[in-house]
């Protein structure tokens, strides 16, 4: 009798199934099936997402059930469907894998530390979306595999096939559907391989809280001394570049846990901006780009078969998925201790906030809560407007309770551990350009050298932060925003424009804010 591997239980009768392949045949079956898929000139698959280059917020639901109703942060990021309407939605992408020929199936481990990690099973028709999945997961062991039994959540990948429109509560073709009771995501609609990726750490991020446990996205490293630091922040901030420090051993560059034993990574994996890479300016990313790596929507030469990292004919949001251990200087397990330093990444296109400095646990808080960063809509300072973004936990799409849940679980662990907390702007200056990021690096060692101990600081009065007066490796006055600014009194009108966002931003949080965090926000009426 044949004992082979089945999706029957689910409804799915397709009987060719690769489960946990290897990287060759995932190689060999994109390139044979999937359009436009090719080999980069340094062996990574070059796969296309096709419509979707990035993820869709606004289609993502989850489904409204008693037990755990009351837990979610109801509203504009998290939606609720109705049971019914997910069955439909389940029913179709059932229904969709059941014509394919072949599936592909990746069970994996989500989260590095073997007393919270989750089994994730993928079921989906891509061979790119196994190769990416088997690269940000962490991948079973013969053994472990052997034993691994019933998954704790399942993720049915339909994205090839569209929600249908007059389905009661669909607003568009595409659908990312979460039941936590279920315990399953149904995705209909897009082929964007970060939708499963993110769909995890929700589930992360729903699942965590209930055991003490903070889910935060932010990357990690681990220095020599075994100091950990973490980086928080919104997309673009830096995460994942700043992480990968030759210096230090990477924890992750995207999603970590902070327990009561210290840190783990969720992912096994890095999924890194590949816009104007460079071997220069991120040699570790760029060197990690390689066999097995996966190489979303760039843009390549048709001879050579080198990649056009600055061509954003296809997105802007072109990646690269590669296993954590492509990265040369690696935390294996993703597991370390408490964090000494937490840094909070932002990059402010109004070119007020300092490039570094420190901030009191309150003001900590804060600026966890707010999550600011901003965006610039044109390439030059002033000529347009820049876009603020302020998202609670410098991660709302993500978060499933309330943000304070996670913000009382940060100050608690910040306090106890008496971790410094930094801000740190990778954004513009007063000079009209994106801070270098030479300069930033060196800030990073400025904190972990312990740089910053004796050097004098200046205490910004609208902000409340110290910023430090001197930085080895960085020129004295960029330190200073106000210097960068040749207008100072367009400086101070931005400034309280900055000033008046995050105070508009921050009044939803107050009713249920203690004042001491209320407090250590920005104020209106000082001298700027
Ligand atoms: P995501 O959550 O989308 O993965 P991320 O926080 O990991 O985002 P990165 O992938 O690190 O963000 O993107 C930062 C981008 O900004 C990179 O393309 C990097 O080269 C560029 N950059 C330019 N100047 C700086 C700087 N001073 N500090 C950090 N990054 C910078
Ligand atoms: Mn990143």
């Amino acid at each position: 009798m044949s004992t082979a591997f089945s999706l029957k239980k689910y409804g799915i009768d397709t009987e060719k199934i690769y489960r946990n392949s290897s990287v060759p045949v995932l190689y060999e079956l994109g390139l044979r099936l999937e359009k436009g898929t090719a080999i980069s000139d340094v062996g990574a698959l070059m796969t296309y997402s096709g419509e979707k280059t990035g993820r869709s917020p606004k289609d993502k639901r989850i489904v409204r059930h008693p037990d755990s109703e009351k837990n979610i942060d109801w509203g504009s990021i998290n939606m609720g469907l109705d049971e019914h309407t997910f069955m439909v939605n389940h029913e179709r992408a059932l229904d969709y894998l059941n014509t394919r020929d072949h599936l592909f199936v990746v069970d994996a481990f989500a989260g590095w530390d073997p007393n919270y990690r989750i089994k994730t099973r993928i079921v989906c028709t891509r061979a790119y979306h196994a190769l990416f999945m088997q690269n940000m997961l962490i991948m079973p062991t013969k053994e472990e595999l052997a034993n691994f039994g019933e998954p704790d959540y399942v993720i049915f990948n339909a994205g090839q096939f569209p929600a249908n429109r007059y389905t009661s509560e669909m607003t568009s073709k595409t659908s990312v559907d979460l039941n936590l009771e279920r315990k399953e995501i149904v995705i209909l609609g897009s082929e964007y391989a970060g939708e499963m990726k993110k769909g995890i750490f929700s589930v992360m991020n729903y699942l965590m809280p209930l055991q003490g446990v903070l889910p935060m996205h932010c990357s990690a490293n681990v220095g020599e001394k075994d100091d950990v630091t973490i980086l928080f922040g919104l997309s673009g901030t830096g995460k994942t570049t700043l992480s990968a420090d030759p210096k230090r051993r990477l924890i992750g560059d995207d999603e970590h846990c902070w327990t009561e034993q210290g840190t783990f990574n969720i992912e096994g994996g890095c999924y890194a901006k590949a816009i104007d890479l460079t071997p220069e300016n991120e040699p570790d990313i760029f060197n990690a780009i390689r066999f097995g790596t996966v190489l979303e929507n760039v843009v390549y030469d048709k001879d050579s078969r080198k990649v056009d990292y600055t061509d954003t004919s296809i997105t802007e949001n072109t990646r690269a998925s590669y296993p954590i251990n492509f990265i040369d200087n690696v935390q294996i397990p993703c597991v370390a201790g408490h964090p000494e330093n937490v840094i909070f990444l932002t990059c402010d296109a109004f070119g007020v906030l300092p490039p570094v400095s420190k901030l009191t646990p309150e003001q900590a808080s804060y600026h966890f809560i707010s999550g600011y960063t901003a965006k610039m809509a044109g390439t030059e300072m002033g000529i347009t407007e820049p876009t603020p973004n302020f998202s609670a936990c410098f991660g709302a799409a993500f978060m499933m309770w309330h943000p304070n849940k996670y913000a009382e679980l940060l100050a608690e662990k910040i306090k106890t551990h008496k971790a410094n907390a930094w801000l740190i702007n990778t954004g513009w200056t007063g000079s009209g350009s994106r801070m270098k990021l030479k300069y930033t690096r060196a800030m990073v060692d400025a904190i972990h050298n312990h740089s910053f101990d004796n050097v004098e600081f200046v205490t910004d009065e609208a902000f409340g932060f110290q910023i430090p007066t001197s930085c080895p490796n960085v020129p004295s006055e960029v330190l200073i925003p106000r210097n960068t600014w040749e207008d100072k009194e367009k400086y101070e009108a931005t400034k309280l424009k900055l000033i008046k966002l995050f105070n508009e931003n921050f009044k939803k949080f107050e009713a249920n804010t203690n004042p001491e965090i209320i407090a250590a926000g920005p104020k209106e009426g000082v001298a700027l």
